[in-house]
């Protein structure tokens, strides 16, 4: 008779030894992603174009080595390939990438108004930037068998007036996530985290920081009960980027308290 499978404990630290490079590291949830990457044992490189954000979350975490930053913008290639160089030298590898810069603010201009240049503007940081960061790490994130994580948006899925070039950048985002996991695999897994309202007023910088004023409403209307926090995509985060999800690739995971689920006719 075959023996029966072992049961094996849940890793606690699944990320132990692994460096995850996170670009807008540096606060909301980027610096979310982080925090998540660091209580999994791994180390981050966080990549962001606020310096004093950045250097407020290194004074703050107080991890030593386990943490490095330097200033980054997404929408330039020598500014890309300058800060993966800075992760392999401080750290010698590449584990994960997430990709999770972005212009957050998804209303723009009603499409008539909007001028190529705030379109440009998006689709640079929100996409392009996804992309040169994927490509310059490639060649590490091969080596190690490493993971890739996109930060999208419900967005994607579904809009609210004048949002177009928000939601074209963030539904570009999702097919480079599948086109990816094919070309990259199996080498490389590469998948997508779609959040909904994530209040991040409590992680930005020190001298930005603020609770967060959320009524009763904005909390009930979401059918989990609350609107959405950091934390909750760093858990996802830190599983897609670990040896647990290993069968998992060229997914997308909408992470929204189920708001995207519920029926709106009123
Ligand atoms: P925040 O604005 O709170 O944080 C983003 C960080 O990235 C900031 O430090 C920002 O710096 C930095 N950043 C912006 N542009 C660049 C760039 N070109 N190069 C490097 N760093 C840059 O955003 P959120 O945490 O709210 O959003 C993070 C990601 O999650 C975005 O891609 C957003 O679209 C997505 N998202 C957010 C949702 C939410 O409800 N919060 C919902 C769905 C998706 P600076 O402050 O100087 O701009």
């Amino acid at each position: 008779m075959q023996e029966a499978p072992a049961i094996t404990p849940f890793d606690a630290e699944p990320l132990r030894e692994k460096t995850v490079l996170i670009t807008g590291g540096a606060q909301g949830i980027g610096r979310g992603i982080a925090q998540a990457v660091l209580g999994a044992g791994g180390n981050v490189c966080i990549g962001d174009r606020d310096a004093e954000a950045g250097r407020a979350c290194i004074e703050e975490w107080d991890v030593g080595k386990r943490a490095h930053f330097f200033v980054l913008d997404v929408a330039r290639e020598a500014s890309v390939i300058r800060w993966i160089a800075s992760a392999k030298k401080h750290f010698g590898r590449i584990d994960g990438l997430v990709n999770n810069a972005g212009i957050a603010q998804p209303h723009a201009a009603p499409i008539a108004e909007l001028t190529l240049a705030d379109w440009n503007r998006y689709i640079a940081t929100n996409l392009t930037g996804a992309f040169l960061c994927c490509k310059h790490a490639m060649t590490d994130l091969q080596k190690r068998r490493g993971g890739i994580v996109n930060i999208a948006s419900t967005r994607a899925l579904q809009s609210e007036p004048d949002t177009e070039a928000y939601a074209a950048s963030k539904g570009g985002l999702v097919a480079l996530t599948h086109a990816l996991a094919v070309s990259a695999g199996p080498h490389v897994r590469t998948n997508a985290i779609l959040p909904g309202w994530i209040a991040t007023d409590a992680w930005r910088r020190p001298d930005q920081r603020a609770m967060p004023k959320l009524s009763r409403r904005d909390h009930a209307q979401h059918p989990a009960g609350r609107v959405g926090a950091p934390e909750d995509i760093g858990a996802l985060a830190v599983y897609l980027l670990s040896p647990q999800s290993g069968f998992v690739t060229g997914q997308c995971f909408v992470v929204d308290g189920g708001m995207t689920i519920k029926m709106q006719y009123k």
